[in-house]
């Protein structure tokens, strides 16, 4: 199994001529999660080909402007693309505030009901479950109330071994006891375990976010382990001074984060436009935890068992 995450935007502050603000989309077990919203979000989303309808669940980090400033405008266009299905925005306490602010002075709707699911900075939450998959956000250090949020699969059950199933005689009309973990009990009374019929289910996966922050402790107990770890990385080591006044990490930190919580791999991104050589990031992040790749704007990156693929979305966006 895997999952997939489509980079939309990884600058920070101000979307330039070639780059956009923080937004990312999760594909999780047939579920689409937008991460993020910064200015322009909807636009690649259309270049990235993905279906508005598919999108049900937002989370929002935090209010500086780079993380939400394409909400408002995305959930315009859900409008006026005639969604009617349910929307979840889940994010800070004044969210809900700006975003109905902006449509009662338009004197405007939406043709969905909208609910808003506050987020809280000061621990870690579940925000979202179900039988699929668990959503916690958890407190970051920033210069507003902040957090991350961390995707996780749930155990799958087992899967029926079809071929075995067929050798022992099994009628179709067991199978499904099968595989909610039943025995299996044969007509002479003979009972096959249900170990001996099945496959194990493959390990859950899991991707953490962690927004703007500075370097904690901390982070590296809520994101341990994960296969995929986003850790923002404003600056490089020529700019420590200016990560620590505006509250930003920098290269080195998010590996270091990587490196304490014991991740897979750790994807860098929310670069400062001071920056015109973005491989530096990479390659400070890299001496301290070598599995570093910075995010790449209109990329997928591919997360499965048996590691990590990425792919260019669209011809413009190919750069290396
Ligand atoms: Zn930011
Ligand atoms: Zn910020």
């Amino acid at each position: 199994m895997s999952f997939e995450l489509v980079v939309l935007g990884a600058a920070s502050a101000t979307p330039t001529s070639n780059s956009y603000t923080t937004s990312q989309l999760l594909k999780m077990r047939e579920h689409y999660f937008l991460i993020d919203c910064g200015e322009g979000t909807q636009k690649q989303l259309r270049r990235s080909k993905t279906k508005f309808s598919r999108i049900n669940n937002i989370f929002i980090s935090h209010l500086h402007g780079d993380h939400f400033f394409g909400l408002v405008g995305l959930l315009s266009s859900f409008h006026l693309l005639g969604r009617t299905t349910p929307l979840t925005i889940y994010g800070p306490p004044k969210l809900k505030e700006i975003v109905l602010t902006q449509f009662r002075a338009a004197g405007t709707y939406t043709s969905y009901p909208i609910s808003f699911k506050i987020t809280q900075h000061k621990v870690p939450q579940v925000i979202l479950e179900t039988d699929a998959y668990t959503v916690v956000s958890f407190p970051l250090k920033h210069r507003i109330a902040t957090t991350g949020f961390k995707f996780e699969e749930k155990l799958m059950k087992r899967g029926l071994n079809k071929a075995r199933a067929d050798e022992l005689g099994i009628p179709v009309c067991d199978y499904h006891g099968i595989k909610n973990g039943k025995d299996w009990k044969s007509e002479e009374g003979t009972v096959i375990s249900n170990k001996e019929i099945t496959y194990d289910p493959p390990p859950p996966l899991s991707y953490a976010f962690a927004s703007d922050t500075v370097y904690v402790p901390q982070t590296a107990q809520y994101v341990a382990g994960v296969n995929l770890l986003y850790h923002e990385s404003t600056f490089c080591e020529d700019r420590v001074d200016r990560a620590k006044q505006t509250m930003h990490s920098t290269a080195k930190e998010a590996a270091r984060v990587a490196k304490e919580a014991n991740v897979q791999y750790l994807l860098l991104g929310h670069y400062s436009a001071r920056y015109k050589n973005l491989n530096q990031f990479e390659i400070e992040a890299k001496e301290i935890f070598e599995n570093s790749m910075r995010a790449r704007e209109l990329y997928a990156y591919k997360v499965s068992h048996h590691g990590i693929e990425r792919k260019c979305l669209t011809e413009q966006a190919h750069e290396e």
